[in-house]
């Protein structure tokens, strides 16, 4: 049994998207995540057939050899692959960050990367901005980007970046000014494309032990150079650029949210309603029932916000509220379908063969990573509100 989608308004191309991503995804069953995620190994397969069929392509613009499609259709493919049982989160970053470079990025720099990255012979699947002694203030990151003649001299250290080993480029974020020398403590950081092909040594990539398969690095910059042409728009307006890119980045988290929500609600409904203890099916009970039910309705609802915000964004409008609503709403949604999965599951819910654990801990790192759930509601209070600032 399947449970029933409410049916959004949506395309036909959006529809034939879905569809062939549903395709795409069933020759990647869950026993394909499980071994990847048993051996903490990369999906490579499943990421080289994303890529040959043009999917991850789909923010660039045609001109670049991309399908120039919008948030929205961006979107519909990263929850097909997490609703599918998959994990978006091997792939994600590209369409991440995408938006910094088509909105900030030089005739010349579009022109040099995005055909490469169209076609998959360059890889874009890394972000680098979080800082141990910044954390969540970003304006307070320390990696030094310095000027010298016609390089940037990059020194400094990162945490948590993920894919760093499976991706060719970086969209690195440095602090090109010193914080004490700034007026606006929003300005002095900028943003560069980091090819990591060309830093040998001086880039030390360590992988982190963590609870989730994502491929996740520490890094230290010993005086790794990068070409002055790589700074992407303006040094100093670095934090701006990233900014823009967080309704992109806060529509496709929750999107992702809602493929997981959707696969926990129909593995328990069907699960629910095949397992007979005390004569009767335990979904019989409403004990159990209920909270599938109720994590069903919080999707189905957060997915109405997800796709308001994509069409504002797809329309240029301002929709930094809806993307983070949408993003809090779904992230919440999918962790209380997971935690009903669990209770429905009861012990075979920690077997792996189950996947539910697997999915458990992969939907709870998405209301905390990219950006927490109480940085989600401090905006909402604080720009939307208008309450008073924490920070
Ligand atoms: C698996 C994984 C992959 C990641 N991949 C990447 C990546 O590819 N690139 C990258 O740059 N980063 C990445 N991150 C980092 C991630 O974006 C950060 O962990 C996240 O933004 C939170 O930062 P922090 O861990 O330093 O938490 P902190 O900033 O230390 O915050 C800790 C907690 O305190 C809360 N808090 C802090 N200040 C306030 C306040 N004023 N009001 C209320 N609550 C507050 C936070 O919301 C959070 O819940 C990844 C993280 C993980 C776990």
């Amino acid at each position: 049994m399947e449970t029933q989608d409410i049916q959004l308004p949506s395309s036909e191309e959006q529809q034939a998207i879905r569809d062939a991503v549903q395709k795409l995804c069933s020759d990647y069953p869950d026993k394909y995540w499980r071994d990847i995620d048993g051996k903490g190994a990369y999906p490579q397969a499943f990421v080289d057939s994303l890529t040959e069929s043009g999917y991850l392509a789909v923010l660039i613009p045609e001109e670049y050899g991309g399908s120039g499609l919008g948030i929205t259709e961006a979107s519909i493919i990263l929850e097909e692959i997490n609703r599918s049982g998959g994990n978006s989160g091997a792939c994600h970053a590209q369409m991440y960050t995408m938006g910094t470079l088509l909105r900030h990025g030089s005739e010349e720099q579009k022109q040099r990367f995005l055909p490469l990255l169209a076609s998959g012979d360059l890889r874009l699947q890394a972000f680098g901005v979080t800082e141990p002694n910044a954390g969540s203030e970003t304006t307070r990151i320390s990696t030094r980007a310095q000027r010298r003649g016609d390089k940037y001299i990059v020194n400094g250290q990162k945490i948590f970046i993920s894919r760093v080993e499976h991706s060719d480029l970086m969209l690195l974020l440095a602090r090109t000014t010193p914080y004490e020398e700034l007026e606006n403590k929003t300005q002095g950081l900028s943003v560069f494309i980091l090819d990591m092909r060309d830093v040998q040594g001086n880039l030390e990539v360590r992988p982190l032990d963590m609870m989730v398969n994502h491929h996740t690095c520490a890094l230290f910059f010993d005086d790794v150079e990068i070409p002055a042409e790589n700074l992407i728009g303006e040094e100093g307006m670095g934090f701006r650029y990233i900014i823009d890119g967080w309704n992109a980045e806060r529509i496709l988290v929750a999107a992702e949210a809602i493929g997981d929500g959707r696969w926990f609600t129909d593995k328990s409904a069907r699960y629910a309603s095949e397992r007979v203890v005390f004569d009767a099916p335990i979904g019989a009970n409403q004990g159990v029932q209920f909270p599938i039910s109720k994590a069903y309705a919080q999707i189905e609802a957060a997915d109405l916000m997800r796709f308001h915000a994509a069409a504002k964004f797809d329309r240029q409008e301002k929709c930094g509220a809806e993307a983070n609503m949408a993003k809090y709403l779904a992230s919440e949604a999918s962790w209380e379908a997971a935690n009903a999965c669990m209770v429905t599951h009861g012990g075979y819910a920690f077997a792996t063969d189950y996947d539910v654990e697997r999915k458990f801990r992969e939907t709870r790192l998405l209301s905390i990573a990219p950006v927490s759930n109480n940085m989600i509601l401090a905006f909402l209070g604080q720009k939307v509100l208008g309450m008073p600032r924490s920070y």
